[in-house]
């Protein structure tokens, strides 16, 4: 039997003011997949992100999680529109999305932070969802700073505090769309040792990166996304010791 896919795509299609900018992409992620996705400034990396827990709507195409597809109508605009909001409520309360600027509450602790979700939107007890909150924290190594708001915080901190929100919920996947791009270099190395470390657990995660030596080196399989299309795809040997597209190659030497 197929295994059931963890995330999977099927031509996805999506058009801003009659501008197409994801083309017809699809991909499978299977339970313990990481895949990298990379390519240049516009090419559709965050839609494509976004139309997964449906912060975009799809013009056309079908978005598959835990091999439940979203329900969708067609859409004033000609396009398409969830039909069913609870189950895109109860589809994203499980997809961790961790952003480039953190989106942390400014005026919630980061305690309180981490135990929004779990207590509002999964009714975890709250003694139970602190317990795991204090644990998570511990772990992305910021348990001195449970009580601070995220304005009091570096860059780095306050990505690892998104991250131990997004872990909170107990993701089926997680999703990251450039979550150092915003960091100080010196800031860097901290968050991605923390998502290497989630990628040896075996989580299913789809990543949005600009940092290629990470890419190689955590990646289940990797994605080049040029306008709106997948140019090439491939395990991180494939394509950053052997791509085959001229884009591809000059992309690799612009970002290195
Ligand atoms: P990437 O993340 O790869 O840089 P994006 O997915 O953010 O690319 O954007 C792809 C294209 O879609 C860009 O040309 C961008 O300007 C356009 N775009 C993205 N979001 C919107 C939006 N909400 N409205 C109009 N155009 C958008
Ligand atoms: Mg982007």
């Amino acid at each position: 039997m197929e295994r059931r896919a963890a995330i999977e795509i099927r031509d996805l299609r999506k058009s801003f003011a009659g501008q197409e900018v994801l083309k017809g992409v699809s991909l499978k992620a299977h339970p313990g997949d990481v895949v990298a996705v990379i390519g240049g400034s516009g090419s559709g990396k965050s839609t494509m992100l976004r139309c997964i827990n449906m912060l975009e709507t799809p013009t056309s195409g079908e978005i598959s999680i835990k091999g439940e597809s979203y329900t969708m109508r067609p859409s004033k605009d000609g396009g398409l529109e969830p039909a069913d909001r609870k189950q895109v409520q109860r589809i994203r309360a499980h997809l961790g999305m961790v952003f480039q600027n953190f989106n942390l509450w400014p005026h919630r602790t980061v305690l309180q932070n981490v135990i929004e979700a779990p207590v509002h939107v999964l009714r975890v007890p709250r003694a139970e969802a602190t317990a795991r909150a204090e644990a998570l924290l511990e772990r992305v190594g910021l348990i001195e700073k449970r009580d601070t708001y995220p304005g009091y915080l570096s860059g780095g901190q306050q990505q690892r505090a998104a991250i131990a929100r997004v872990l909170a919920v107990e993701p089926h996947a997680m999703l990251f769309d450039e979550p150092t791009s915003a960091l100080d270099p010196e800031l860097v190395g901290e968050v991605l040792s923390v998502i290497r470390d989630l990628a040896t657990e075996k989580r299913t995660m789809i990543i949005v990166t600009h940092e290629m030596a990470f890419a190689r080196d955590v990646a289940s399989h990797v994605i080049y996304l040029r306008d709106g299309i997948i140019e090439e795809q491939g395990n991180p040997e494939q394509i950053f010791g052997t791509p085959q597209s001229p884009h591809l190659k000059q992309f690799i030497s612009s970002v290195k």
